[in-house]
């Protein structure tokens, strides 16, 4: 058996900016660097956090294109950015980024890891679960992040839960139902 050393063999997968909030988009971060309660959830339950990485700071540029976006109300920022998103070279590089998650995530699961769960963040164009921002406004649905993803584990028959958290959420309830027993 490989890998029976000291560790879990337990992870999950977090969107980027939840660990590293100088990655989000202009105006919208809301702690200086972290999601501090959702890591010490995670580091007292033993879980390894494995960010995943920022589809619009990869795809499109830390401003995302357009150095005003901080003065325009986020769903309407947000719906630019997934238009941009859906474009031939940032739509190509975000499939990249999908392939190097879904490679991680087979990696684990082929040597009995358990993926615990994929954390995203509601609202936005990418990386929202439940909502994500569409028509100039917060609407139910994925973002295109995570429904690439989700595409991907469907066709290869992986079930891995997923939640979308945002910083306003009572963050610990959600970590401790997906992570049960914690
Ligand atoms: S929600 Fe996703 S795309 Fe937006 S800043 Fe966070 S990691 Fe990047």
């Amino acid at each position: 058996m490989m890998f029976e050393d000291g560790r879990s063999k337990r992870v999950v997968f977090i969107a980027h900016c939840f660990l590293n909030q100088n990655s989000i988009s202009d105006g919208t971060a809301v702690y200086p660097a972290a999601f501090k309660e959702m890591s010490e959830i995670l580091l007292n339950a033993d879980i390894g956090i494995v960010q995943m990485p920022c589809p619009e700071l990869c795809c499109l540029g830390l401003d995302r294109g357009n150095i005003y976006g901080a003065d325009m109300p986020v769903v309407a920022e947000n719906t630019r950015i997934r238009t941009e998103m859906k474009k031939e070279i940032p739509n190509a590089q975000l499939e990249q980024l999908v392939d190097s998650v879904i490679y991680q995530i087979l990696e684990y699961r082929k040597y009995g890891f358990e993926v615990a769960g994929i954390i995203g963040a509601n609202r936005s164009p990418n990386c929202g679960v439940d909502t994500t921002s569409d028509n100039n406004a917060e609407v139910k649905g994925n973002g295109l992040f995570i429904e690439k993803i989700s595409a991907r584990l469907a066709e290869k028959n992986i079930s891995i839960p997923m939640i979308g958290l945002k910083g306003t959420d009572n963050v610990s309830d959600k970590l401790r139902s997906l992570i049960k027993g914690v």
